[in-house]
Protein backbone atom coordinates (compact mmCIF):
# COMPACT_ATOMS: atom_id res chain seq x y z
CA UNK A 1 0.00 0.00 0.00
CA UNK A 2 1.43 3.13 -0.61
CA UNK A 3 1.30 5.99 1.75
CA UNK A 4 0.23 9.25 1.17
CA UNK A 5 2.37 11.69 0.96
CA UNK A 6 1.74 14.06 3.98
CA UNK A 7 1.58 10.67 6.07
CA UNK A 8 5.45 10.94 5.38
CA UNK A 9 5.54 14.30 7.05
CA UNK A 10 3.68 13.53 10.37
CA UNK A 11 5.86 10.45 10.53
CA UNK A 12 8.96 11.72 10.58
CA UNK A 13 7.23 14.44 13.29
CA UNK A 14 6.23 11.57 15.60
CA UNK A 15 9.72 10.00 14.97
CA UNK A 16 11.66 13.38 15.82
CA UNK A 17 9.22 14.06 18.64
CA UNK A 18 9.78 10.35 20.19
CA UNK A 19 13.41 11.05 20.27
CA UNK A 20 13.67 14.41 22.10
CA UNK A 21 10.60 13.66 23.89
CA UNK A 22 11.93 10.55 25.46
CA UNK A 23 15.55 10.53 27.08
CA UNK A 24 17.07 8.10 29.55
CA UNK A 25 17.86 9.71 33.04
CA UNK A 26 21.92 10.30 33.28
CA UNK A 27 21.69 9.11 36.91
CA UNK A 28 19.14 6.28 36.93
CA UNK A 29 18.60 5.08 33.08
CA UNK A 30 15.00 5.78 33.67
CA UNK A 31 13.21 6.45 30.43
CA UNK A 32 11.88 10.37 31.09
CA UNK A 33 9.70 12.62 29.42
CA UNK A 34 12.29 15.40 27.75
CA UNK A 35 10.55 17.91 25.66
CA UNK A 36 13.95 19.93 26.02
CA UNK A 37 16.93 19.40 26.21
CA UNK A 38 18.99 19.55 29.19
CA UNK A 39 21.01 22.50 27.88
CA UNK A 40 18.36 24.25 27.18
CA UNK A 41 16.67 24.16 30.85
CA UNK A 42 19.56 25.50 32.23
CA UNK A 43 20.13 28.52 30.42
CA UNK A 44 16.45 29.04 30.96
CA UNK A 45 16.39 27.76 34.59
CA UNK A 46 19.43 30.69 35.10
CA UNK A 47 17.55 33.17 33.06
CA UNK A 48 14.09 32.02 35.80
CA UNK A 49 16.40 32.69 38.65
CA UNK A 50 18.06 35.66 37.86
CA UNK A 51 14.67 37.18 37.47
CA UNK A 52 12.82 35.50 40.47
CA UNK A 53 15.63 37.04 42.29
CA UNK A 54 16.11 40.48 41.18
CA UNK A 55 12.68 42.02 42.78
CA UNK A 56 13.70 39.83 46.01
CA UNK A 57 16.89 41.98 45.94
CA UNK A 58 15.52 44.53 45.24
CA UNK A 59 12.72 44.27 48.37
CA UNK A 60 16.26 43.22 50.93
CA UNK A 61 14.67 39.92 51.19
CA UNK A 62 17.46 38.13 50.42
CA UNK A 63 19.00 37.08 53.55
CA UNK A 64 22.56 38.46 54.32
CA UNK A 65 23.11 36.88 57.68
CA UNK A 66 27.25 35.91 57.74
CA UNK A 67 26.90 32.86 59.89
CA UNK A 68 24.08 31.78 58.22
CA UNK A 69 25.47 32.12 54.68
CA UNK A 70 28.41 30.06 55.85
CA UNK A 71 26.71 27.41 57.09
CA UNK A 72 24.73 27.07 53.41
CA UNK A 73 27.59 27.66 51.39
CA UNK A 74 29.87 25.39 53.42
CA UNK A 75 26.78 22.66 53.68
CA UNK A 76 26.03 22.88 49.59
CA UNK A 77 29.57 23.53 48.65
CA UNK A 78 30.06 20.11 50.32
CA UNK A 79 27.07 18.68 48.84
CA UNK A 80 27.74 20.01 45.49
CA UNK A 81 31.18 18.80 45.37
CA UNK A 82 29.90 15.14 45.51
CA UNK A 83 27.52 15.59 43.06
CA UNK A 84 30.47 16.61 40.38
CA UNK A 85 32.04 12.98 41.17
CA UNK A 86 28.43 11.20 40.53
CA UNK A 87 28.23 13.74 36.85
CA UNK A 88 31.43 15.30 36.34
CA UNK A 89 30.24 17.33 33.53
CA UNK A 90 28.29 18.96 36.45
CA UNK A 91 31.57 20.72 37.45
CA UNK A 92 30.64 23.04 34.64
CA UNK A 93 27.60 23.90 36.03
CA UNK A 94 26.74 27.70 37.53
CA UNK A 95 26.01 26.32 41.24
CA UNK A 96 24.75 28.77 43.27
CA UNK A 97 22.49 29.48 46.51
CA UNK A 98 20.48 32.23 47.70
CA UNK A 99 18.89 32.50 51.58
CA UNK A 100 15.33 33.98 50.81
CA UNK A 101 13.62 35.98 53.82
CA UNK A 102 10.59 34.37 53.85
CA UNK A 103 9.69 32.74 57.64
CA UNK A 104 6.44 31.71 56.44
CA UNK A 105 7.79 29.13 53.70
CA UNK A 106 9.22 26.64 54.59
CA UNK A 107 10.74 25.26 50.83
CA UNK A 108 14.29 25.04 49.50
CA UNK A 109 14.84 24.05 45.35
CA UNK A 110 17.50 23.34 43.36
CA UNK A 111 16.93 23.95 39.51
CA UNK A 112 18.18 22.40 36.47
CA UNK A 113 21.96 23.98 36.06
CA UNK A 114 22.39 24.53 40.07
CA UNK A 115 20.55 27.43 40.63
CA UNK A 116 19.66 26.64 44.52
CA UNK A 117 17.70 28.31 47.06
CA UNK A 118 16.95 28.05 51.12
CA UNK A 119 14.30 29.69 52.55
CA UNK A 120 13.99 31.36 56.21
CA UNK A 121 10.70 29.66 57.43
CA UNK A 122 12.55 26.75 56.49
CA UNK A 123 15.57 27.10 58.68
CA UNK A 124 13.43 28.75 61.50
CA UNK A 125 10.08 26.30 61.44
CA UNK A 126 11.83 22.77 61.28
CA UNK A 127 15.01 23.91 62.98
CA UNK A 128 17.06 21.64 61.24
CA UNK A 129 20.40 20.57 62.66
CA UNK A 130 23.03 20.24 59.72
CA UNK A 131 22.67 16.68 58.98
CA UNK A 132 19.18 17.10 58.51
CA UNK A 133 19.81 20.06 56.37
CA UNK A 134 22.28 18.61 54.21
CA UNK A 135 19.44 15.70 53.31
CA UNK A 136 17.25 18.57 52.24
CA UNK A 137 19.52 19.92 49.92
CA UNK A 138 21.01 16.70 48.79
CA UNK A 139 17.64 16.38 48.21
CA UNK A 140 17.01 18.72 45.87
CA UNK A 141 20.38 18.42 44.03
CA UNK A 142 19.25 15.37 43.42
CA UNK A 143 16.12 16.27 41.47
CA UNK A 144 18.43 18.67 39.37
CA UNK A 145 21.35 15.62 38.97
CA UNK A 146 18.67 13.44 37.55
CA UNK A 147 17.16 15.41 35.39
CA UNK A 148 13.66 15.81 37.21
CA UNK A 149 13.60 19.48 36.83
CA UNK A 150 14.10 18.98 33.19
CA UNK A 151 11.37 16.22 33.25
CA UNK A 152 8.72 19.14 35.45
CA UNK A 153 9.57 21.46 32.86
CA UNK A 154 8.58 19.52 29.87
CA UNK A 155 5.29 18.85 31.94
CA UNK A 156 4.76 22.58 32.01
CA UNK A 157 5.47 22.77 28.31
CA UNK A 158 3.62 20.06 27.68
CA UNK A 159 0.16 21.13 29.57
CA UNK A 160 -1.88 24.18 29.61
CA UNK A 161 1.13 27.00 30.00
CA UNK A 162 -1.27 29.04 29.72
CA UNK A 163 -3.38 29.00 32.92
CA UNK A 164 -0.67 28.52 35.11
CA UNK A 165 1.33 31.20 33.66
CA UNK A 166 -1.61 33.62 34.82
CA UNK A 167 -1.37 32.19 38.42
CA UNK A 168 2.31 32.89 38.93
CA UNK A 169 2.70 35.91 37.46
CA UNK A 170 -0.70 37.30 39.30
CA UNK A 171 0.87 36.25 42.37
CA UNK A 172 4.43 38.23 41.74
CA UNK A 173 3.14 41.05 39.57
CA UNK A 174 6.55 42.16 39.37
CA UNK A 175 7.83 39.13 37.67
CA UNK A 176 6.78 38.89 33.76
CA UNK A 177 8.62 35.07 32.71
CA UNK A 178 7.70 34.04 29.60
CA UNK A 179 7.94 31.26 27.68
CA UNK A 180 10.94 28.44 28.60
CA UNK A 181 11.92 30.75 31.08
CA UNK A 182 8.32 30.84 32.27
CA UNK A 183 8.36 26.72 32.01
CA UNK A 184 11.74 26.61 34.20
CA UNK A 185 10.39 28.85 37.26
CA UNK A 186 6.88 26.43 36.74
CA UNK A 187 9.59 23.27 37.23
CA UNK A 188 10.13 24.12 40.53
CA UNK A 189 6.20 24.36 41.74
CA UNK A 190 5.19 21.36 40.16
CA UNK A 191 4.99 18.46 42.65
CA UNK A 192 7.35 15.58 41.74
CA UNK A 193 6.23 12.00 41.02
CA UNK A 194 6.56 9.45 43.39
CA UNK A 195 8.81 7.43 41.38
CA UNK A 196 11.34 11.05 41.26
CA UNK A 197 10.89 11.50 45.33
CA UNK A 198 12.22 7.71 45.88
CA UNK A 199 14.82 8.25 43.36
CA UNK A 200 15.99 11.55 44.85
CA UNK A 201 15.27 9.93 48.65
CA UNK A 202 18.30 7.63 47.44
CA UNK A 203 20.53 9.80 45.86
CA UNK A 204 20.68 12.58 47.94
CA UNK A 205 21.15 10.70 51.33
CA UNK A 206 24.31 9.13 49.65
CA UNK A 207 25.56 12.52 48.16
CA UNK A 208 24.85 13.78 51.88
CA UNK A 209 26.55 10.47 53.85
CA UNK A 210 29.53 11.53 51.37
CA UNK A 211 29.75 14.72 52.04
CA UNK A 212 29.78 13.80 56.10
CA UNK A 213 25.75 13.96 56.89
CA UNK A 214 24.51 11.68 59.07
CA UNK A 215 22.10 9.44 57.44
CA UNK A 216 19.97 8.86 59.89
CA UNK A 217 19.38 12.54 59.93
CA UNK A 218 17.02 11.43 56.47
CA UNK A 219 14.54 9.77 58.73
CA UNK A 220 14.36 12.86 62.25
CA UNK A 221 14.33 14.98 59.22
CA UNK A 222 10.94 14.03 57.48
CA UNK A 223 9.42 13.06 61.28
CA UNK A 224 10.00 16.73 61.67
CA UNK A 225 8.51 17.84 58.17
CA UNK A 226 5.50 15.60 59.20
CA UNK A 227 5.17 17.01 62.63
CA UNK A 228 5.53 20.78 62.18
CA UNK A 229 2.87 20.62 58.79
CA UNK A 230 0.29 20.28 61.26
CA UNK A 231 0.85 23.16 62.97
CA UNK A 232 0.03 26.87 62.03
CA UNK A 233 -0.52 28.70 58.94
CA UNK A 234 2.62 28.31 56.89
CA UNK A 235 2.68 26.91 53.31
CA UNK A 236 4.42 23.53 53.69
CA UNK A 237 5.15 23.87 49.79
CA UNK A 238 8.26 21.70 49.97
CA UNK A 239 5.94 19.23 51.41
CA UNK A 240 3.33 19.73 48.32
CA UNK A 241 6.21 19.65 45.53
CA UNK A 242 7.46 16.52 47.24
CA UNK A 243 4.78 13.63 47.71
CA UNK A 244 5.54 11.31 50.06
CA UNK A 245 6.43 7.77 47.88
CA UNK A 246 5.41 4.88 49.72
CA UNK A 247 7.09 3.64 52.55
CA UNK A 248 9.42 6.96 52.69
CA UNK A 249 10.57 6.91 56.37
CA UNK A 250 11.13 2.70 56.54
CA UNK A 251 12.92 2.81 52.84
CA UNK A 252 15.08 5.88 54.37
CA UNK A 253 15.78 3.96 57.59
CA UNK A 254 16.69 0.64 55.83
CA UNK A 255 19.30 2.62 53.10
CA UNK A 256 20.71 4.61 56.08
CA UNK A 257 23.23 1.50 57.61
CA UNK A 258 24.48 0.77 53.94
CA UNK A 259 25.18 4.76 53.60
CA UNK A 260 27.40 4.83 57.32
CA UNK A 261 30.82 3.65 55.51
CA UNK A 262 30.38 6.56 53.59
CA UNK A 263 29.89 8.84 56.29
CA UNK A 264 32.41 7.28 58.55
CA UNK A 265 35.01 7.11 55.90
CA UNK A 266 38.02 9.52 56.82
CA UNK A 267 38.60 10.50 53.48
CA UNK A 268 38.88 14.15 53.28
CA UNK A 269 35.11 15.97 52.46
CA UNK A 270 35.83 18.17 49.60
CA UNK A 271 34.07 21.82 48.88
CA UNK A 272 33.31 23.24 45.46
CA UNK A 273 33.79 26.98 45.86
CA UNK A 274 30.05 28.38 45.25
CA UNK A 275 29.91 31.68 43.77
CA UNK A 276 29.25 34.15 46.28
CA UNK A 277 26.08 35.84 47.00
ZN1 LIG B 1 11.72 15.62 46.20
Amino acid sequence: MKLPEWSKGVTLAVCAATVVACAANPVTGRRQLMLVSESSAISSSAQAYTQMMAPLEQEGRINRDKALRDRINLMTGKLVAQAIRYRPETKDWKWEVKIIDDPKTVNAFCMAGGKMAVYTGLIEQIKPTDDELAQVMGHEIAHALSSHTVEKMSIALATNIAVTAIAVTSDRPGVALTGAALAAALAIQLPNSRTAETEADRIGIELAARAGYNPYAAVTLWEKMGKASGAGESKFDWLSTHPAPARRQETLAELAPKMMPYYESREKRPVFPLKSN
